[in-house]
């Protein structure tokens, strides 16, 4: 019926502008970027790199009527952003404030980082980076479930002992007591040893090597062999701690990374000045021209 094909048509020709509209905007964020594809072309999933050179997928559902109703996204993220999105909108932008929002979350990965360089972590084994719990041994078969708030992640974490009786009411309790002390801008192994009164176990695998120090940032003694770093490619420690009690040592580039995170850091020309991140007395590093 003459009536029937025309509504046909009239929904492929919708169809066929709704395809052309999402080919020329996969082109805009590149056809590389695609990792793959509903057959209709709804559902989108992007690779988007962070400034950490972290490998991230977007996932994007399209609306029929795209642009006009936003598309819903999903990541491998702690939590999402809130889309902002006009009819002028395209999935360009959808990837630029995702892309936005990994740089939000930088400082909460690597303080999970530091946490999986610096203690035992059990649990879990191979993280997505979406987890944001981690239990850790403390010791005399007692662990510790700890939760890195992803808005926050220097502050105090939410934290759950496990393990015998006796010990996890006394850990408890110096939690409790000491849970003031927690200084944002301390590595976490500090914060953490300082509040439960003990020293923690390591990895195993982190060797001493007593003819490198490794740094007190990375735990790496050397830098990674990388044509970014340039000069510093594949160097030691380069930076040692003033304050004699502490003399922690540091490859230069880690310990500007950290202080450009800290607030409170201040910068004097090519100068940073901030506090170092074991004993917090007064550092002081120049900022190297090296790439990130
Ligand atoms: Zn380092
Ligand atoms: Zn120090």
């Amino acid at each position: 019926m003459e009536c029937s094909e025309e509504s046909r048509c009239r929904e492929l020709a919708k169809a066929s502008t709704f395809y052309r509209a999402v080919y020329s905007e996969i082109e805009e964020v590149g056809w590389e970027n695609l990792v793959r594809f509903g057959g209709d072309l709804t559902s989108l999933s992007f690779r988007v790199l962070d400034s950490k050179g972290r490998v991230h997928v977007m996932e994007i559902q399209l609306d029929k009527t795209h642009p006009t109703y936003p598309p819903s996204i999903s990541a491998d993220v702690p939590y999402l952003f809130n889309l902002k999105w006009s009819s002028n909108s395209r999935l360009k932008d959808v990837v630029q404030q995702f892309r936005k929002h990994l740089e939000k979350l930088q400082t909460f990965w690597s303080t999970l980082d530091d946490i999986d360089r610096s203690l035992c972590v059990v649990e879990p084994k191979q993280a997505s980076p979406a987890v944001s719990n981690r239990q850790v041994i403390i010791g005399n078969d007692c662990f510790v479930m700890l939760s890195i708030k992803a808005t926050d992640p220097r502050s105090l974490p939410e934290c759950r002992f496990i393990g015998t009786g006796q010990i996890v009411n006394l850990l408890r309790d110096r939690w409790q007591r000491n849970s003031k002390r927690w200084v944002k801008d301390k590595k976490f192994l500090v914060n953490l040893e300082t509040l439960l009164e003990t020293q923690l176990p390591k990895p195993a695998d982190v060797e001493k090597n007593d003819q490198q120090v490794e740094c007190g940032i990375c735990y790496a003694p050397s830098l990674p062999v990388d044509d970014e770093l340039r000069g510093k490619s594949g160097t030691g420690t380069d930076y040692t701690c003033d304050n004699t009690s502490c003399k922690r040592a540091f490859h230069s580039i880690c310990l500007v990374d950290w202080l450009r995170s800290i607030t409170t850091t201040r910068q004097s020309f090519d100068v940073l000045f901030g506090s170092c991140p074991y004993c917090s007395e007064p550092v002081a590093v120049k900022i190297n021209s090296v790439k990130k």
